[in-house]
């Protein structure tokens, strides 16, 4: 006897720093998932038009069509009743209404792909991102390369001294650094060991 089962809901997460792939990844998920001729819907937030206002756009210019939506409420609004993958790029820049809303769509069966910066540019946790990463069953953290020295970057850089925990911007603000190139090293800088600044 076939059994017919609903397919269960997932919640899956991809983050790392500016530059590190998070775009490129979930478009390559939600191009896969059209080819399995999937119920897509894709969202950013409004408030992040760096390259397109009406999709989700990767540093190297590939792209999905996406809705720019202010909040979590205008989200859960525009949700098609028979969406079966929802992706969300740049999550961190959601209100926590975003953690009730991505369990309660994955408990209902739908594949939830929620990608977004880890840490801000001071390497703290950023928004709500730390919550999302826990309540996942997959979780994929890339790395950038480093643009001082070549390694992998977990961290992103600001160039400028200005603005608060959020500033839209790209490579005209913000760069990838390894941990230790993002710690702006001046030279009187003590380290751990006593020694001065610097690595390597
Ligand atoms: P994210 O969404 O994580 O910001 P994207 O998917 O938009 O990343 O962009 C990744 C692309 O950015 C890479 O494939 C590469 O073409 C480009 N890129 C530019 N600077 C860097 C860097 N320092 N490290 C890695 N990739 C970079
Ligand atoms: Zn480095």
């Amino acid at each position: 006897m076939v059994v017919e089962r609903q397919r269960p809901g997932t919640l899956e997460v991809i983050c790392g720093p500016m530059f590190s792939g998070k775009s490129e990844e979930l478009i390559r998920r939600l191009r896969r998932a059209r080819i399995a001729r999937q119920r897509i819907q894709a969202f950013k937030p409004a408030l992040d038009d760096r390259y397109d206002a009406v999709a989700i756009a990767s540093h190297a210019e590939s792209r999905f069509e996406a809705l720019p939506v202010a909040d979590s409420l205008e989200l859960a609004r525009l949700l098609e009743p028979d969406v079966e993958v929802v992706a969300i790029d740049e999550v961190q820049f959601f209100d926590e209404g975003l953690l009730s809303l991505v369990e309660t769509m994955a408990d209902r069966g739908i594949r939830v792909i929620l990608a977004g910066l880890d840490l801000d540019s001071e390497g703290r946790p950023f928004g709500i991102m730390p919550q999302v990463l826990a309540r996942a069953e997959h979780v994929l953290k890339l790395q950038a390369i480093c643009t001082e020295c070549g390694a992998g970057a977990s961290r992103t850089y600001r160039k400028v001294r200005t603005g608060g925990q959020v500033l839209v911007g790209a490579a005209d603000l913000y760069e990838a650094r390894c941990r230790h190139c993002h710690r702006e090293v001046d030279a009187s800088q003590v380290t751990l060991d006593g020694a001065t600044g610097g690595h390597e």
